[in-house]
């Protein structure tokens, strides 16, 4: 399972921000769209599944949209997924989020489609005050992909009541937490299951103090016991692997035996 991320635009992009008399720092949408973009990634480490990005993650460098859809089509990505926040309201209020399929879209994509919005709405509480909040829309992304292909809008940047919210971490973070419930709802995503460090430590030394109980082995029990009588070793812990002090003491031994 290869899941196609795409934040959509770069800091470049004219006219793509959030309205100066809300936010007086204007915000680029990039901004809004790639923190998401690196939360949802970060958040679907913990699956079974692979994640890419085909936006570039810094930012910088404006990526088109033929070259987006080229290298998640080139990839067999299973799912394309692009990140956006909206505009259009003009410094009124209302919003929400949107999140749109391609026309005559696949049943999958439909699946993601109704997944996402659920579960975002849900975790953020930002609700579409619109009509329709899981339309068709001709989006070149979701027109020119091979694979189900969903992309939301997720809050106006240009709305008194959406924007204050959208620039809030609290509300990227909820986002993702949605949009990956939502992938693990849709797709079955499976927990991978991680060892802390403390957990492997703990695993390595029952091991060793497993192996070190053990007796020698039948083929090596004879030079054992004619090593230990020459004092090259003592003759404990046969099965566990010596350290490099404890072989130099061994060899130190042997030469002066
Ligand atoms: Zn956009």
């Amino acid at each position: 399972m290869l899941i196609c991320i795409d934040a959509g635009h770069y800091l470049g992009t004219p006219g793509k921000r959030c309205l100066k008399s809300i936010d007086p720092r204007e915000t680029r949408e990039w901004v809004l769209n790639g923190r998401v973009a690196d939360k949802v990634q970060a958040l679907l480490e913990g699956y079974d599944c692979r994640s890419m990005r085909v936006d570039d993650v810094t930012g910088e460098r404006e990526v088109t949209l033929y070259e987006r859809v080229s290298a998640a089509n080139h990839a067999g990505a299973d799912l394309y997924l692009s990140i956006h926040h909206n505009a259009g309201i003009n410094g009124g209020s209302g919003g929400g989020i949107v999140v749109y399929v391609c026309p005559g879209a696949d049943e999958q994509s439909r699946r993601v489609q109704q997944a996402v919005y659920s579960r975002t709405v849900v975790r953020t509480g930002l609700w579409g005050n619109r009509a329709n909040p899981t339309p068709e829309g001709e989006l070149y992304v979701l027109n020119c992909t091979h694979m189900p292909a969903v992309l939301g809008e997720f809050g106006f940047m240009d709305s008194t009541t959406d924007t204050p919210i959208i620039l809030t971490e609290c509300y990227a973070d909820r986002l993702a937490m949605g949009i990956v419930e939502a992938l693990v709802e849709v797709y079955g995503l499976k927990e991978v299951e991680q060892v802390t460090y403390e957990q492997w430590m703990e695993f390595m030394s029952r091991y060793q103090r497993e192996r070190g109980e053990l007796a020698p082995s039948d083929w090596a029990r004879a030079g054992l016991l004619e090593a230990q009588a020459r004092g090259i070793t003592d003759g404990t812990r046969p099965q566990c692997e010596a350290t490099r002090q404890e072989v130099a003491l061994m060899i130190n031994a042997a030469l002066k035996g």
